[in-house]
């Protein structure tokens, strides 16, 4: 049989850890062939839910569950780890100014990519859920020189789903017939969800949904202000749809995209479509071999450049931010 993965999850006791632990546990991860340790980490003030949390993994008897280990120190909790999700950050709480959230972050996201760096095992992937995630991935990858830069991920998977739910409602269609699908730039109210080269049914997906005014006054907003909306109506946030994504985006990374179609995740930019080098930020990807790719030679519209250009604007701020604060 083969050898149990590691898989580390910052953050364990909170809402996201809540609903990944039990898809990880179950075998969605990975596959349910694949057994799996989980180390936890959480801050000391949360161990203790953290193990209230492991209890309950314990009672879901999980075939696939391999053991628990809780840490309160990120040098542990990454020691010879595969996998790790990063979904414990500092959220922005009332009268914070976005240089503080940055830097409350650089404190969490600095020792942990340190601690990838010294202990995790060669094949590590990281994605990082918090927010911003985006840079909160930037921070991390800069502490960790010896890992290969495109081993450090950021969530947009969730808002690819969004995504596709809506158009899915639009067309009627199952979201399964609509293909190539792309969110760019920040996972954020300016990120872009570009329509232009999907396709629904083999037909360009563009030209079924007919409808710019749609796209720009409905679909677009509705997609980026999502979040807020499940706030609203469910008085807490969206943790499991989060969790669900994360299983999504991992699952994509080590068994591939299917032939033909696309995802996407926040990946590090090799200068593509005018993205600065080096900024984490959302692509049109595939995934073969373990690997996700950038998806190359789209012609890009004016109506998407504009959008592309603002939602990696503020990518490339929130870098400039952290790095005058010394955190990159
Ligand atoms: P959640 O589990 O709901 O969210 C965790 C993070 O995921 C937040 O940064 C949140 O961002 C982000 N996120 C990304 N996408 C979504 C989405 N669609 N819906 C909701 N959140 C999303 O937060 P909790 O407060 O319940 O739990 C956080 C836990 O992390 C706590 O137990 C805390 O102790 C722990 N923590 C652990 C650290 C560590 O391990 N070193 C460091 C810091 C915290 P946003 O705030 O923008 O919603």
């Amino acid at each position: 049989t083969q050898a149990p993965v590691n898989v580390t999850v910052t953050g364990a006791a909170g809402q996201i850890g809540y609903a990944l632990l039990f898809r990880i546990a179950s075998g969605q991860l990975l596959g349910p062939d694949t057994p799996v340790k989980l180390r936890l980490l959480e801050i000391p003030q949360a161990v203790k839910a953290a193990e209230g949390t492991a209890m309950e993994l314990d009672d879901g008897a999980f075939p696939q569950l391999a053991g628990i280990d809780i840490f309160d120190d990120p040098k542990q909790a990454f020691s010879g780890t595969n996998i790790a999700l990063l979904v414990g950050a500092r959220p922005r709480t009332k009268g914070m100014e976005r240089g503080d959230l940055l830097e409350a972050n650089g404190g969490i996201f600095k020792p942990q990519g340190e601690a990838i760096n010294a202990g995790a095992a060669d094949d590590i992937r990281v994605l990082v859920v918090g927010n911003p995630a985006n840079t909160n991935a930037l921070i991390a990858k800069s502490h960790a020189p010896d890992v290969p830069a495109d081993r450090f991920t950021a969530m947009t998977r969730l808002d690819h789903n969004r995504a596709l739910a809506q158009l899915s409602k639009k067309l009627d269609v199952p979201v399964s017939e609509i293909k190539r699908l792309a969110i760019w730039g920040n996972h954020s109210a300016t990120q872009y969800p570009m329509i232009t080269h999907g396709t629904v049914g083999g037909k360009n997906l563009a030209e079924a949904v007919n409808d710019q005014k749609w796209v720009e006054e409905t679909f677009i907003p509705t997609v980026a202000k999502r979040g807020a909306a499940i706030i609203e109506a469910r008085g807490l946030s969206s943790a499991a749809s989060a969790a669900s994504a994360a299983i999504d985006h991992v699952y994509t990374w080590v068994n591939g995209t299917a032939e033909g179609d696309w995802t996407s995740a926040a990946v590090i930019s090799d200068g593509s479509y005018g993205v600065p080098e080096g900024l984490i930020s959302s692509f049109p990807v595939t995934a073969k071999d373990g690997k996700y790719e950038i998806v190359q030679g789209l012609e890009i519209d004016d109506f998407s450049r504009t959008r592309i250009d603002a939602t990696v604007g503020e990518l490339a701020e929130e870098r400039d931010a952290v790095q005058k604060l010394g955190l990159i």
